[in-house]
């Protein structure tokens, strides 16, 4: 892998540091911009606009993400396989140079991902999947690390060797 993608350009909204509530351990979580999904009661709805917050280069992103050795990184948004292409650079950076795992949230279904190549590269990169669009009427108090009991946490090296959607085992 060259360095030319970090120049690579992305839209972000900005980056959490240190979260307990966006996937296993502690997270850096990072949100970009611009979602079609259009949930009834988004709690992100300022970031569907595909030009809002920042455009920044996948160089800054990364040194960013790379400052803390023990946290690890979460794609959110916004819908993060919108930016696939730069996603994709980003998650095999990660991948070649650290030893973080990576959540991903989307607004997508697993099978939809799957079915489109670009999106599975940038899928196969990552170690979980939180898969499915917000529904506000499907819900429940305590929901851990996804919104409504639609969405699936997926573990998406097993759902790839299995040829079909295999939930991530947490540990509590
Ligand atoms: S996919 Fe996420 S960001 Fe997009 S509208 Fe649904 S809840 Fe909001």
């Amino acid at each position: 892998m060259t360095s030319d993608w970090k120049d690579i350009k992305i839209q972000i909204m900005n980056i959490l540091n240190s979260s307990s509530v966006d996937g296993t351990g502690f997270r850096d979580v990072l949100f970009v911009s611009g979602c079609p999904h259009r949930c009834e009661d988004c709690h992100n709805p300022e970031t569907w606009d595909y030009d809002a917050g920042i455009q920044t280069t996948l160089g800054e992103v990364y040194d960013k993400l790379c400052q803390s050795s023990i946290t690890n990184v979460t794609f959110s948004g916004g819908e993060p396989f919108e930016q696939s292409w730069a996603l994709y650079h980003l998650a095999l950076a990660l991948k070649e140079n650290t030893n973080k795992t990576i959540w991903i949230y989307s607004g997508y279904t697993y099978e939809q991902i799957v079915f489109d190549k670009e999106k599975r590269k940038l899928l196969e990169l990552c170690d979980v999947l939180v898969d499915g669009k917000y529904e506000k009427d499907n819900t429940e108090l305590n929901l851990r690390f996804k919104g409504s009991l639609n969405q699936r946490i997926i573990d998406i090296k097993a759902s790839v060797k299995a040829l079909k959607p295999v939930l991530f085992e947490m540990e509590f």
